[in-house]
This record gives C-alpha cells, sequence and structure tokens, in this order.
C-alpha cells in the first residue's frame, strides 16, 4: 500500500519553541486519528530542526524533514547544509527544486540533478518539487516543462530507486502561496503525466508518491487527496497552524 504523505513546508517561519510548540499541538490535534494509510512530515527551518524532532520522538507516522542542502559531504562551502548533516539530524527527506530555490535563489536544473543523486546516496529521502509558471501554462507549455523537470532533475539517478527514497511535488508556481488552486482535472492530467514519465524513468514509477502543492487548504484538500495519482500533499501556508494542517491531515 502506497501510503499518503501529508508534507508541511514551514520556510523561513518560526523560532526554535514555535515551531515545537506547533509541532506539539499539532501531534495532540491528531491523536490517534492518524489513519494507518497516512504519514506526516514536517519540514521546519534548519534552527528548528532538533527541537521539532524531539516532539515527534516515538510518534509512528510523522516524519522529518529539510528544505534544501548542498550536494557535498562537508567541505568549505559556507550557509551551506550537507545530506549527512540533515539525516544527523534526523531527516528521513529533503526538499529539492522547491519553486522558491528554482525561481526566487536561481538554481538550475543542472544543480538540481546533483543534489537528487548525492542525496540518494546519502540515505537522505528526496522530494523533487517541479512545476510550470503561469505563461508556461498560458502557452500550452506544461508538458514540456514538467517532462524537462523530471528527465532532467532524475537524469543522474539509477532507474532502480526505491519508491520509499522518491517523491515527487507537484506545484503549479503560481498557485504556491497565492490562494489560486489548480482545477481538480488540471491536477489530476498533470500527476497522470508525471507518471508516465516515472513509469519510463524508473523501475517503480508506478510506486513513487506524487504530491501535489499549491494553497493546499482544509476545504480543499479532500477532493484533491482522492484525484488518481495524487500520493500526497506538500502545504505551506496552511501548514503553518496546527489546527488548519491537522484537518488537512485527516481530511
Ligand atoms: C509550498 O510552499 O510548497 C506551498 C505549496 O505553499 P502554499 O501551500 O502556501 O501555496
Amino acid at each position: 500500500m502506497i501510503k499518503k504523505l501529508m508534507a508541511a513546508n514551514w520556510k523561513m517561519y518560526k523560532t526554535w519553541e514555535e515551531a515545537r510548540q506547533t509541532a506539539r499541538e499539532l501531534v495532540v490535534a491528531i491523536g490517534h486519528d492518524l489513519p494507518s494509510d497516512r504519514e506526516v512530515l514536517l519540514i521546519p527551518p534548519f534552527t528548528a530542526l532538533q527541537g521539532v524532532g524531539e516532539m515527534l520522538a516515538g510518534q509512528g507516522g510523522y516524519f522529518l524533514g529539510g528544505q534544501n542542502f548542498y550536494p557535498e559531504a562537508e567541505g568549505a562551502f559556507t550557509g551551506e547544509i550537507s545530506p549527512g548533516q540533515l539525516t544527523d539530524a534526523g531527516c528521513r527527506f529533503a526538499l529539492v527544486g522547491h519553486s522558491e530555490r528554482r525561481h526566487v535563489l536561481g538554481e538550475k536544473d543542472e544543480l538540481l540533478a546533483r543534489k537528487v543523486a548525492f542525496g540518494l546516496e546519502n540515505k537522505l529521502g528526496i522530494i523533487l518539487c517541479i512545476g510550470e509558471k503561469i505563461d508556461e501554462r498560458k502557452n500550452g507549455l506544461v508538458e514540456e516543462v514538467l517532462t524537462r523537470q523530471l528527465e532532467k532533475g532524475l537524469g543522474s539517478i539509477d532507474r532502480n530507486v526505491s519508491a520509499k527514497d522518491l517523491s515527487i511535488a507537484y506545484e503549479p508556481v503560481w498557485a504556491i502561496g497565492t490562494g489560486e488552486t489548480a482545477d481538480n482535472e488540471d491536477i489530476a492530467e498533470a500527476h497522470l503525466l508525471i507518471r508516465k514519465k516515472l513509469k519510463d524513468l524508473t523501475d517503480q514509477g508506478e510506486q513513487i508518491r506524487i504530491l501535489y502543492g499549491g494553497s493546499v487548504k482544509p476545504d480543499n484538500c479532500a477532493g484533491i487527496i482522492g484525484l488518481d495519482n495524487v500520493d500526497g500533499v506538500l502545504v505551506g501556508g496552511a501548514s503553518l497552524k496546527a489546527d488548519s494542517f491537522s484537518q488537512i491531515v485527516l481530511a
């Protein structure tokens, strides 16, 4: 059974104590109701990883993730963090290529491909984020953009990568943090395209989780999570409060 992954990206929000408190409130709000076919992933800022990890200790079905890393084991890379440092802090997964890393910080497909391969080699599960910009959608380029981002991003990994270690997050750039959600038909179409491509590129493409991200909220989550080929969600704004994220997790 593929478990749905309900992921919270806290971006550059929350102090150590705020993050711990939100994690604590979330675990209490979900209580014993976490369905056996769902997993929760909290992705706080680096400074709060250890504190949030303490709140999740002993809680089955909860995981910790990093927002980013640099594809080297160690070295003179001021301001960066390695996969080994993330796993040392308790991370099971890390995001690669979030749209803010691609479009605000200028990360290119070539660097992202190195991150995907190096993270996997170093026992970090990877969530590769892909998605088109609004002008690309208007110009009918969705398929071309998603295909390029997948082929390049996964271009340096083994075909036999385990589905437990790799997920894709489809996040249309125009839907992130804007309150605009792609409609269910567009989500289903994009996820089907991604599924087909994953089956071409990897042996376990049928099982690799494909998450949707882009203004997911308590009132639209159930409809999205029930679509074919949607194996979870990646949530920004609505994950910052335990109340709304717990409703999403349980939707
Ligand atoms: C995200 O940060 O990946 C995201 C989807 O943000 P939001 O839910 O706020 O659109």
